[in-house]
């Protein structure tokens, strides 16, 4: 099978939104009126973002699932994207199982794959997602305005929001490369959300005017909320009673030592929610006059949110207990070039 043959038989699919796909030089959106485009990449390198012998359908499905997320941190609706591949062979088992995973995604959110490049070499997967977002609204200096949900915008006193559960792919990184032990049933729970994150994006649309900040969380929540914090130039506290109980896999410890069953540790299970990465679930600011309102947007999103803490004036991140006593922060974000 030659490179084209391989673009037309795995990649090439109807676009009816987009007004040219794959097949040309480059291919075409026509942007609606007062729309603006939203754009971000993600880059997924096998050894450092996956096992190499991962199942091909989860992998095509993660790879675009953490571009979606990004649009979804901006309350962007996807459009299209493009996918750049770089394939040591021409599999067709794990071409067919890759693209089934990537395109049932991207039908599922009507984003259409539009374009891209194919070469070989070490397994390396790039998408581009396209997405849309109104122009009309807030307006930052010079720049036309826009209703897309920035980093920037969170305010003292805004209630901080997460979406979803946390934890749970670092705990399932941690069963699978062997440094702990969980029940069958907890690390079913969390290996599906380590292969298979759901982007959020019907609740960053539902969030559009609402939040006033939000980033996804893709190397811990604390590194990603320490992005809006920085952006914002705010600080904020963050209550770890509640964040404990963010991990899906807690109800599957059916073990009898107190709360965490035969969870490794409580100190792990923290690590995991605070720093644990790789959850592509949304964290958000909002006023506290906006509680109704985020609540129905969790509704009308059917994405379940959980009031983690709040933005405060004074510079830095900090842990507290259920009884507002400081808990030290130890929880060291993802960083691939850390030192
Ligand atoms: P060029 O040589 O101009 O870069 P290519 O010959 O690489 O173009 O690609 C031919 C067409 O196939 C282009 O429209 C390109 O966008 C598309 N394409 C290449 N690889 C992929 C892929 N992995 N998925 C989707 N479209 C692809
Ligand atoms: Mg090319």
């Amino acid at each position: 099978m030659g490179e084209f043959e391989l673009i037309q038989r795995y990649f090439t699919r109807p676009t009816p939104k987009a007004v040219l796909g794959v097949g040309d030089d480059c291919a075409l959106l026509q942007m609606a009126a007062g729309m603006q485009l939203a754009i971000s990449s993600d880059m997924l390198v096998a050894g450092r973002h996956f096992f190499p012998d991962v199942d091909p359908r989860t992998l095509g499905h993660k790879a675009l699932a953490v571009n979606l997320s990004d649009l979804a941190a901006c309350g962007a609706r996807p459009i299209a994207f493009t996918l750049a591949l770089a394939l040591p062979d021409a599999s067709p088992a794990w071409l067919q199982a890759f693209s089934d995973g990537l395109l049932s995604l991207a039908d599922a959110y009507g984003c259409e794959l539009i374009g891209g490049d194919t070469t070989q070499g070490p397994l390396n997967i790039c998408i581009t997602v396209f997405g849309e977002v109104p122009a009309n609204g807030v307006q930052r200096g010079t720049q036309p305005g826009t209703q897309a949900i920035l980093r920037s915008g969170a305010q003292a006193g805004d209630d901080i929001y997460v979406s979803g559960t946390l934890g749970d792919a670092r705990l399932a990184l941690e069963a699978m490369q062997g440094r702990i032990q969980l029940p069958a049933a907890a690390l079913a729970v969390a290996r599906q959300r380590l292969e298979q994150p759901t982007p959020r994006v019907a609740l960053g649309l539902a969030l559009r005017g609402i939040a006033s900040a939000a980033a996804d969380i893709s190397d811990g929540l604390l590194g990603d909320l320490g992005h809006i914090l920085e952006r914002s130039a705010r600080g904020a506290t963050v209550n770890t009673e509640i964040a404990i109980n963010l991990l899906a896999a807690h109800a599957h410890f059916t073990g009898s030592s107190g709360q965490f069953g035969n969870i490794p540790s409580p100190q792990l299970a923290l690590q995991c929610v605070l720093a644990g990465g790789d959850d592509y679930e949304l964290v958000f600011t909002a006023p506290a006059a906006q509680r109704a309102a985020v609540q129905e947007a969790s509704r009308t999103s059917a994405t379940p949110v959980t009031r983690i803490g709040q933005i405060e004036a004074a510079p830095g991140l900090r842990l507290a207990d259920g009884r507002g006593a400081a808990v030290a922060n130890t929880y060291a974000s993802f960083d691939h070039f850390a030192p």
